[in-house]
């Protein structure tokens, strides 16, 4: 394994700088437009919780505990209207191109009122995530401008991502486990495109959009070596929506089941296959899980953002309920204990914040973002309209070579060694921050008593919710595994990581 980050000394290690304060370290590499860009999708938030989610997290969530059917489309059209859904789509491809980094506290803020909101629109760049890692070109083009479409026109064009399986979760993101993972979804290479036959589960926002990026494996018996990345498109022959999860939380954001009947998927939907990846520096193996490895890698502070929030929303209503609370003569809020437990919650928020910061400075420099956040490259986006991106880029985004030369630029580039860093950091931020909400709201109900189980204090909803957050995107346990094995296994030679 490659030693990164770190300098082996006997026993130790003395850790890079930028390992240890990668954000002090970025400063000056970073544009500051980009800083700037993350307090204001914060303010955005703020209005937007005050006009729409705040008044109707509650009742959405009594509405999907009534009737687990339900779709929260007026939600979604509100979000389409205020134009999140096309926001962190680069203006290469008809976005607003804000920059990816901005959406991270975008989303604390929305989770601090409601996690299911937070994440009918955070979902959707998951989706949009992995259609850019497969770095398609011509597809991340097509689809984008639909989504820029559906926002003009007033129907949203949502966008899900198609990984988790039946008999396969955690190991279908991990390289090492997908070997062994028991996957289904067969893509059988015939003329002209795919013949897929498998179902997805637990996909988020499954039956709210329009796109679902697939991941399939034309061999089951290798399917490291022989995974696949398809765009789907609603209507297709083969392809259909069955039931809805009923699950504890985040109930207002449906998790739903894709199901892939000899359902044909022609070549100029296929985002990516060993095929096409011929001619780059790794195998098709590493290939696929560098693909997988871009998303998560952006896609986990995500996770750890929304944990954020939901860290802050539990402590903000433990604090409302210790200012208005009286307890043998006096406020609760006046109590020395209660105002240890709240200086506790206040630390867990920040500490679960300091991680995703972090990370949002790594992944912005290694990961799935950093081509963007190159200054001449942020400033030139940033600066000229999208109509001016209009009118030069189609042409030149639909042409086979555009895709090629971006893919030996951005995945060639990527070296390992920046790789494993995003990977580790983003599984390092998604497990402390998920397990700090966790706690957050276990200390609010503490403070709270019997007032901290009912609906309208919002507290058992965040737990509800909160919980759900330790198990997606890779279970927190196979989390602290990735982190060992990107930032700790190549200063342990010895250990063996995910091999049993
Ligand atoms: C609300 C919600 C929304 C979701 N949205 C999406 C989505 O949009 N798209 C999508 O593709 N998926 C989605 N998922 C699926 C999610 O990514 C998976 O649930 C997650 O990866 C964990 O997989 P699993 O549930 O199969 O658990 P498993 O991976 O089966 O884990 C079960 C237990 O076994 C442990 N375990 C598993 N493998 C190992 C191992 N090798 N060694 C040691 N222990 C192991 C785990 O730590 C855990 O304790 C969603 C899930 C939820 C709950």
């Amino acid at each position: 394994m490659m030693a990164i980050g770190m300098v082996a000394k006997g026993n130790g290690w003395t850790p890079k700088f930028e390992d240890i304060m990668c954000s002090m370290d970025s400063l000056g590499k970073m544009p500051k437009g980009a800083v700037v860009e993350m307090k204001e999708a914060m303010q955005l938030a703020r209005r937007f919780n005050r006009a729409v989610v705040r008044p109707y997290a509650l009742e959405l969530d009594r509405k999907m505990q009534q009737d687990p059917t339900y779709l929260p489309w007026e939600f979604v059209e509100e979000a389409n209207r205020w134009g999140f859904y096309t926001m962190w789509i680069p203006k290469l491809f008809g976005g607003k191109g804000w920059n990816l980094g901005s959406m991270i506290p975008f989303v604390e803020e929305l989770a601090t009122e409601c996690l299911g909101m937070a994440n009918l629109i955070g979902v959707q760049y998951f989706g949009i995530s992995i259609l850019f890692s497969t770095w398609n070109v011509r597809l991340i083009d097509m689809i984008c401008r639909e989504v820029v479409e559906g926002e003009k026109s007033g129907k949203p064009c949502l966008v899900s991502g198609a990984v988790t399986e039946p008999e396969a979760g955690t190991d279908a993101e991990e390289v090492e486990l997908l070997s062994k993972a028991r996957v289904r979804c067969h893509a059988r290479k015939v003329d002209g495109g795919y013949l897929v036959n498998g179902t997805k589960v637990f996909i988020s926002n499954g039956h709210l959009s329009t796109w679902h990026m697939l991941i399939a494996y034309e061999d089951l018996e290798r399917p490291e070596e022989t995974m696949v990345c398809l765009a789907v498109k609603n209507g297709m022959k083969g392809f259909s929506i069955g039931r809805m999860e009923k699950k504890m939380g985040q109930k207002g954001c449906p998790a739903s089941e894709l199901i892939f009947e000899d359902c044909f998927i022609p070549d100029d939907h296929v985002c990516f296959n060993a095929e096409q990846m011929k001619g780059l520096r790794r195998s098709a193996k590493e290939t696929g899980m560098q693909v997988i490895d871009f998303v998560v890698s952006a896609t986990r502070p995500g996770v750890g953002a929304m944990a954020t929030g939901a860290a802050r929303g539990a402590f903000q209503e433990a604090l409302r309920f210790a200012r208005q609370t009286e307890v043998e003569g006096k406020l609760l809020v006046n109590h020395e204990w209660a105002q240890c437990l709240l200086a506790e919650m206040y630390k867990n928020m920040t500490l679960a914040r300091l991680t995703y910061m972090e990370c949002a400075h790594i992944n912005g420099r290694y990961g799935l973002a950093s081509l963007m956040n190159h200054k001449p490259v942020y400033y030139y986006s940033r600066s000229m309209p999208t109509s001016f991106f209009d009118r030069i880029m189609p042409a030149s985004n639909r042409r086979a070579i555009t895709t090629k030369l971006v893919r030996k630029l951005v995945m060639d580039g990527q070296k390992e060694e920046d790789a494993m860093r995003a990977s580790g950091w983003a599984s390092l931020s998604k497990f402390a921050a998920t397990d700090l909400a966790m706690e957050n709201c276990r200390l609010a109900l503490e403070l709270m008593g019997r007032a901290g189980i009912r609906q309208d204090r919002r507290v058992e909803k965040i737990l509800r919710d909160a919980k759900l957050l330790q198990i997606y995107e890779g279970t927190n346990q196979l989390n602290r595994l990735n982190l060992f094995k990107c930032l700790i296994g190549p200063y342990a030679p010895e250990a063996r990581v995910f091999e049993e």
